[in-house]
């Protein structure tokens, strides 16, 4: 059997090394665009900021690795135009034919706009760093203009700012993040403003006419499905590639997986695309697993992520309340502030916010905020949500304390208690 997976960061490896340890004696063949394979574009924006001193320290594994340990062939270079189903074919750019058994897709996402002018960045791929950076420090600008209130625009305002730039940060819309959620917005806007960025809400620009030495465009992605678009596989109402649990796409024997395609949300039930390198790797793990003949299931996401503004860790999971509204629920919103651990320990203030549902009482989402302890908390709340926990039961779970690590009344559980008070008022 030959395994073809197009791909090779994320989704693409996890799927190819999962696939290898299902069937050791399936050929295994990835493709990749790029010159480089396996790289964390998590860590671009530290690249900027300078705290990873080069690319390189990005690279996980790289191609003789997968041949050497994993028996899996990598072909760098190599962009698959086109996939023949009927053939069970995938066609790269220089005309050569490549069969397959099984096409596993996981090739990512792109930024929706494209920019000629030479001070329009983008933070997307390796090679949009290494231009960025040759930019810096060749004509060293003094002021730059991010556009895009998302994770990447804000990573990318801080990183700029830390290197002493004078920076702007532009969004569209009053909410950053895509959560439409005020409370979180107005952390991380103060957090902005107090490290000297200029933050302009509600204000759509044109990046190529924003006066400013350098310009990063973070506005947004859309998926690679053309190639498997055109091959006959279904987009969802995302416009990102449909697949089912078993993460196939509509046509058998093609998995996909990662920023290309959407998953159900364990909230809401709805397909969503939240393209996330955390999702992403699990994707690819159950692809890859069921490409080499397994039966495994993806359980979906909550859209829980964590992001670092200026030292500020802000962290969301499940829906605002306006999300949530806007998915038929009545969702009631608590917030507090209280201490992440012992006052005597230094403990420093964080924020929490829960979501419920007034008629079913299930737990529906959370943010919180602040400069330690965030991950912690978010986490808890995203394992309550993957197990539709209740608030009562949520209210009542055993968390560890000791002071050197927690508050004795953890700001979790008082926040669930404020909940409990306004889902009986
Ligand atoms: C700056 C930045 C910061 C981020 N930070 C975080 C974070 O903190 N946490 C988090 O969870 N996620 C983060 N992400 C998102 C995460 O990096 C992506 O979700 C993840 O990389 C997606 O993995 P993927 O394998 O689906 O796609 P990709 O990583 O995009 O890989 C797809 C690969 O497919 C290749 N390809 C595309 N088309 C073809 C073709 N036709 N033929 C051959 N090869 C092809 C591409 O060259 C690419 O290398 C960040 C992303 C960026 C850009």
């Amino acid at each position: 059997m030959r395994i073809v997976v197009v791909g090779g960061v994320a989704a693409g490896l996890s799927a190819a090394s999962r696939a290898r340890r299902v069937d050791p004696s399936a050929e295994i063949l990835v493709f990749e665009k790029g010159k480089r394979i396996s790289y964390g574009a998590c860590g671009l924006p530290y690249l900027l900021e300078g705290q990873v001193s080069s690319i390189e320290q990005l690279v996980v594994y790289r191609p003789e690795f997968f041949e050497r340990e994993r028996n899996i062939r990598i072909r760098t270079e190599s962009e698959v135009v086109a996939v023949h189903h009927g053939r069970r074919e995938a066609v790269l750019r220089s005309g050569e034919r490549v069969r397959y058994d099984r096409l596993v897709w996981a090739a990512g996402a792109r930024p929706a706009r494209v920019s000629r002018s030479p001070r329009v960045f983008r933070l997307h791929t390796d090679e949009d760093a290494l231009r960025l950076e040759e930019y810096l420090g060749r004509e060293r600008p003094q002021t730059a203009a991010v556009v895009g209130g998302g994770y990447i625009g804000l990573e990318a305002a801080t990183a700029l700012r830390a290197r002493g730039l004078r920076v702007r940060l532009h969004h569209d819309a009053t909410t950053l993040l895509n959560r439409e959620d005020p409370w979180v917005t107005k952390r991380i806007v103060e957090r902005l403003e107090q490290c000297g960025v200029d933050v302009r809400l509600n204000e759509p620009v044109d990046p190529e006419a924003l006066d400013a030495g350098l310009v990063i465009d973070a506005t947004g992605l859309r998926p690679n499905v053309e190639v498997l678009a055109e091959a006959g596989a279904a987009l969802g109402r995302t416009g990102a590639l449909a697949v089912s649990e078993r993460m196939e796409t509509s046509l058998y024997g093609v998995f996909a997986a990662g920023d290309c395609c959407e998953a159900r949300h364990v909230v809401s039930g709805r397909d969503v695309w939240i393209p996330l390198g955390t999702t992403a790797n699990k994707m690819g793990r159950v692809a890859g697993a069921n490409a080499a003949g397994r039966r495994e299931r993806f359980q979906g996401v909550a859209g829980t992520s964590i992001v670092r503004v200026a030292g500020l860790a802000a962290a969301v999971t499940g829906l605002s309340q306006q999300q949530a509204r806007r998915e038929g629920f009545s969702p009631v919103e608590a917030v507090v502030e209280g201490r992440e651990k012992a006052k005597y320990f230094f403990g420093r203030t964080i924020g929490v916010q829960l979501v419920a549902d007034r008629n079913s009482r299930r737990l529906l989402g959370a943010a919180v905020t602040g400069d330690d302890g965030v991950l912690a908390r978010i986490n808890t709340v995203a394992a309550a949500l993957a197990a539709r926990m209740d608030a009562e039961t949520f209210a009542g779970i055993d968390l560890a304390y000791a002071p050197p690590y927690a508050a004795v009344m953890d700001p979790l559980l008082v926040c669930a208690g404020q909940l409990l008070r306004l889902l009986d008022s």
